[in-house]
């Protein structure tokens, strides 16, 4: 088996796609592995997703891991889909919030990495066009960073590429890449599990085309 070098958590969406085109133009699809969670999402078709992903790019370690227990923790519009997504007026964040989501998924990606010997991890979090998520925060990644090293007594980094970034920036980003058309059509953002561009009425897609919009629209400007 070829040495891995980076674990990228992959929910099928336009942020982790775009991670891990990044991360294997840097490391080789075989030295490359991914890793997508399943916690009880409304929209389960993101491993679908994510898996052609993995297949496209010709990555060959791609564990799927079921996080069945969540729905006992905690529950929200996301993993409960008789509760109507929504911002309440005056809250931080949607109602789509999986309390803690990231938390787990860095820990657990980090565990598998250092069975595989990578030392990277990559996450396609931003806190710029986020939904106020507070484990999408740079503050987190970097707390996080510092208590899986100390869990695992191993040097794990924590890749947040998009931290910075707008959604626009990021559809930029792609076209750069040269997967525009695979992030516009082949991904899954959307929270009622409509690809592409999605049913337009959900935050994931309002943030994801408000950004494509803004793209097109400085492209168009030529700038
Ligand atoms: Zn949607």
């Amino acid at each position: 088996m070829p040495k891995i070098d980076a674990v990228v958590v992959l929910s099928g969406g336009q942020d982790s796609a775009t991670c891990l085109k990044l991360a294997i133009d840097k490391y080789g699809a075989e030295n490359v592995a991914a890793i997508t969670f399943e916690y009880g999402q409304r929209h389960k078709a993101e491993t679908k997703f994510a898996k052609s992903l993995v297949k496209f790019f010709g990555v060959k370690e791609h564990k799927i891991i079921p996080l069945d227990f969540y729905s006992l923790l905690t529950t929200n519009s996301l993993m409960d889909s008789s509760i109507a997504i929504e911002k309440k007026k005056g809250a931080k964040t949607p109602n789509t919030v999986v309390e803690g989501r990231n938390a787990f998924f860095l820990l657990a990606a980090s565990v598998w990495a250092k069975t595989l010997g990578a030392k990277i991890i990559y996450t396609g979090v931003s806190e710029v066009d986020f939904s106020g998520y507070p484990d999408c925060r740079l503050s987190f990644i970097r707390a996080q960073q510092k208590a899986i090293r100390l869990a695992l007594d191993y040097p794990i980094t924590i890749k947040t590429p998009f931290i910075k970034m707008t959604k626009a920036d990021e559809w930029a980003l792609a076209e750069k890449l040269g997967i525009f058309d695979l992030i516009r059509e082949k991904t899954l953002t959307c929270y009622n599990g409509i690809p592409g561009d999605g049913c337009k009425k959900c935050p994931a897609c309002k943030l994801r085309l408000k950004g494509l919009k803004e793209f097109l629209k400085r492209k168009k400007n030529g700038s």
